[in-house]
C-alpha cells in the first residue's frame, strides 16, 4: 500500500489579477512558461532554448504559488501540483514510481506544468544525517536523480514545463541548477511599498470600506509584510469591525491600526533571499 496520493489535474482559475505588483515576476513566468508552450516550432526555428525547469525563489507568503497557478491558468495548462516531501517514501520503490508516475500523467495531459513546491526538501545523500548506514541509498538521493533523469528525458519532448518553488535556494542541491534542468530561476522578493497597494486592494475586493480607509498609508505601514501578512491584516481588520460592533457594515481605518497591532510581518531578515 502506498501512501502517495493520486496528485489531481486541473487547470486553475487565478488570474493575473488576482495577484497584486510582482510585474516583472509576472513578465519573466510568461516568457519561461507561456511562450515556449504558445511559440515552441518558431523558437526551435530561431535557435532558442526553450527553457525547460523553472525555479521561484522568495520568503514565504509572497505568491510562489499563486504565480504558478496563475501562468498554468492564463495559458490553459493542466496543473499537476505536488509538494516535493509527498513523494517521498519509506517503502523501496514507491518514490521513483510516485515520481515516474507524476512525469507521465504530465505528459499524457500536455500541455501541462508541474509544480514541485518546497523542493529544498529533495537533497542528495552527501548530507551525512541522511545516508541509511546500510549501504544502500538515501530515499531522497534516489528520488532526486529520478527526477534529474524524467527532466533530462523531457529535453526536445515539448508540452510539460517543470515549475519548483523554494524559500531556501541555499539548501538546493546543485544538480538541480545545471543547464537543461532548473536553469531559469525568477526571484519572487518581498512586496515594495507599491506592490503593497496592489496587494491590498486586491485583498480588499470584497471589503467595503469607510471612506477613511487609506490603501497608501496602510501600505506605508507595513513594510517589510509579505502578500500573506497584507491578506491577515485585512482579515483582522474585518474580525475588529465586527468585535467592535456585531452589526457593522464597514471596515474603518482604526480596526486597521489595531489589526497591525496583531499582525506583525512573518519574514525575518533572510541573506539568502
Ligand atoms: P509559501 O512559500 O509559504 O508556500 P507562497 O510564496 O507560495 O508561500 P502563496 O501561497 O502564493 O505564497 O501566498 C499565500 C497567500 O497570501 C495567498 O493565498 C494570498 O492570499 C496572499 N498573497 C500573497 N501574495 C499575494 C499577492 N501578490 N497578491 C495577492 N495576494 C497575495
Amino acid at each position: 500500500p502506498s501512501g502517495l496520493r493520486e496528485v489531481a489535474i486541473e487547470i486553475p482559475s487565478v488570474r493575473w489579477d488576482d495577484i497584486g505588483g510582482m510585474h516583472s515576476v509576472k513578465q519573466a513566468l510568461r516568457e519561461a512558461v507561456e511562450w515556449p508552450h504558445k511559440a515552441q516550432r518558431a523558437m526551435a526555428r530561431l535557435g532558442a532554448q526553450v527553457p525547460r525547469g523553472v525555479l521561484l525563489f522568495g520568503p514565504p507568503g509572497c505568491s510562489k504559488t499563486l504565480l504558478a497557478k496563475a501562468v498554468a491558468s492564463e495559458a490553459r495548462l493542466n496543473f499537476l501540483a505536488v509538494k516535493a516531501g509527498e513523494l517521498v517514501s519509506k517503502y523501496v520503490g514507491e518514490s521513483e514510481k510516485a515520481i515516474a508516475g507524476l512525469f507521465a500523467r504530465a505528459r499524457a495531459t500536455a500541455p501541462s506544468i508541474i509544480f514541485l513546491d518546497e523542493i529544498d526538501g529533495l537533497v542528495g545523500s552527501r548530507d551525512p544525517a541522511e545516508a541509511t548506514g546500510g549501504g544502500g541509498t538515501g530515499v531522497s538521493e534516489r528520488l532526486l536523480s529520478q527526477l534529474l533523469t524524467e527532466m533530462d528525458g523531457l529535453l526536445d519532448r515539448g508540452g510539460v514545463t517543470v515549475l519548483a518553488a523554494t524559500n531556501r535556494p541555499d539548501c538546493l542541491d546543485p544538480a538541480l541548477l545545471r543547464p537543461g534542468r532548473f536553469d531559469r530561476l525568477i526571484h519572487v522578493p518581498l512586496p515594495d511599498k507599491d506592490a503593497r497597494v496592489e496587494i491590498l486592494r486586491v485583498q480588499l475586493r470584497r471589503c467595503p470600506m469607510a471612506d477613511d480607509v487609506d490603501v497608501e498609508l496602510l501600505a506605508v505601514r507595513t513594510a517589510g509584510y509579505s502578500g500573506a501578512d497584507l491578506a491577515a491584516v485585512v482579515r483582522e481588520a474585518g474580525l475588529a469591525a465586527l468585535e467592535e460592533d456585531l452589526g457593522a457594515e464597514r471596515v474603518a481605518m482604526r480596526h486597521f491600526g489595531l489589526a497591525l497591532l496583531l499582525v506583525q510581518p512573518s519574514v525575518t531578515h533572510s541573506p539568502h533571499l
